[in-house]
């Protein structure tokens, strides 16, 4: 097996020769799997806190301050280590100690691991009202919806240039909570004086990364254009997850029955898609019981806001398996920022599923490319990486003929790269869950996955120093 630990070792991605002036780093450091049947069926969610007792916050316990929402996602948990005698709290302390320094400001303002991968997760980086629009952005999104689209264009291709040049992470990859998590096992085996380690396999059956297809369904044009995306994608064997609003457009049920049908899964995005979600913790809360209802209603398991707007508290109120509204690094939102996660992470009681290639109308519209090639450079960086490539596109941009192409381009290629393991984003989060639930048997000299499906071992290998 190739060893992907060597790909995190690097200090700055560099992009082949050719590329656009569009695709830089902004600060540069110095065989598909079709669809199982039971996934057609509608998910059955118990919105039920579990005690913590049987599991730690973020599965499902109640988390009492923004720390505990990311408690399960610390180095320990990530890689769950295949290794007798067990790494101790402090051999873990003490291989974070050092390679803290990878991470950028954000992660050294404590020791305490949990506080540092919070700091990473929960974006700190961007200060303390990161999770609050600016009086002028709040302005904006209460017109918006008046302003036309031409001009909004405008208006983001004009504010583009600001956006990259104040914007605090590398961007399309940034690599360095990967190099910050694979340097942690090299600390751990140093210590141990090994060469390698096992881990469990973060994707089922040895899938070198998972690949998820996600769409936003903005207004009924969109709504009329699903059915040629789910035709495009089903032609070239893909299934996705489609994101309707609830109120803000008719949502035919005959559309979603099809859909479902078809092995493709129904989520939500927004309630209204006015701007106004994220207004006020009493307007996010009062629309959150809409949204639960809708999601009982159509058997959703998964919810992504509008325009990325996102606050971790505030989304506890939803109902859901998973959330899509945070991504690894984007400075091209309202809100800029970015996890660094090339993975799904707990986020208190629900999985973070973060998109990790740009989103369809920052890449065709605001930096206007033409191909798919940005997206493909970085699905070969999370694919090295073994991570989760996330895409999210939107049938109403992908209406455009050029832009439809872009896309179509995209997926044949995905399809004869791999084998990922293309799955739909409910199917992934109950994986994560059930991989960090799972408690390897170490038995003759063995160890014994076959409590999960799928589990299988993986090898970590040390650095060359
Ligand atoms: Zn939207």
């Amino acid at each position: 097996m190739r060893d992907p630990m060597s790909q995190l070792r690097r200090t700055s991605y560099a992009l082949p020769s050719g590329s656009s002036p569009n695709v830089r780093l902004i600060h540069d450091p110095e065989p598909l799997v079709p669809p199982s049947a039971d996934q057609k069926d509608a998910p059955s969610f118990d919105p039920a806190p579990r005690t913590s007792d049987d599991s730690p916050a973020s599965l499902g316990g109640r988390a009492t301050s923004l720390a505990d929402l990311y408690s399960a996602n610390t180095p320990d948990a990530f890689w769950k280590l295949l290794i007798k005698p067990e790494i101790s709290p402090s051999e873990w302390s003490g291989a974070v100690s050092v390679a803290r320094a990878i991470l950028p400001d954000v992660g050294q303002s404590s020791s305490d691991i949990s506080h540092i991968v919070a700091d990473v997760l929960g974006e700190a980086g961007f200060g303390p009202n990161r999770w609050q629009l600016s009086p002028s952005k709040r302005s904006y999104y209460r017109v918006k919806t008046l302003v036309p689209h031409r001009l909004r264009v405008i208006l983001r291709q004009l504010y583009r240039r600001r956006q990259e040049t104040h914007f605090s992470l590398n961007w399309p990859i940034e690599d360095r909570y990967a190099r910050f998590l694979s340097a942690c096992v090299d600390q751990v085996l140093a210590q141990r004086g090994l060469d390698t380690v096992p881990y469990v396999g973060f994707w089922p059956d040895s899938r070198v990364a998972a690949l998820v297809l996600t769409h936003d369904v903005e207004d009924e044009h969109g709504a009329a254009f699903v059915p040629v995306i789910a035709d495009l994608e089903e032609t070239l064997g893909f299934r996705s997850v489609f994101n309707f609003v609830p109120e803000r457009y008719a949502v035919d049920p005959d559309l979603l029955t099809d859909l479902r049908q078809r092995g493709f899964e129904i989520g939500l995005h927004d309630l209204k898609h006015d701007g106004k979600l994220f207004l006020s913790r009493k307007m996010f809360e009062e629309r959150a019981t809409g949204i639960n209802r809708y999601a009982r209603q159509w058997g959703a398991s998964g919810f992504r806001a509008p325009f990325m707007h996102r606050n971790p508290e505030w989304l506890q109120a939803l109902e859901v398996e998973y959330d899509l509204s945070f991504f690894d690094t984007d400075p091209y939102e309202p809100m800029p920022g970015g996890t660094m996660s090339l993975w799904p992470f707990f986020l208190g009681h629900f999985v973070e599923l973060p998109y990790t290639l740009v989103q369809d109308h920052t890449l065709l519209v605001i930096l206007r490319e033409t191909t798919p090639r940005i997206w493909l450079e970085k699905a070969r960086f999370v694919e090295q990486m073994k991570g989760m490539v996330l895409v999210n596109s939107h049938p109403d941009y992908l209406q455009v003929p050029a832009h439809f192409q872009v896309y179509r381009a995209f997926l044949e290629e995905m399809k004869v790269r791999g084998p990922f393991w293309h799955a739909l984003p409910r199917e992934v989060a109950r994986w994560w869950r059930q991989r960090a639930a799972l408690q390897p048997a170490y038995r003759d000299g063995a160890w014994d996955l076959s409590e999960l499906p799928g589990a299988t071992v993986d090898h970590a290998l040390a650095s060359c120093q």
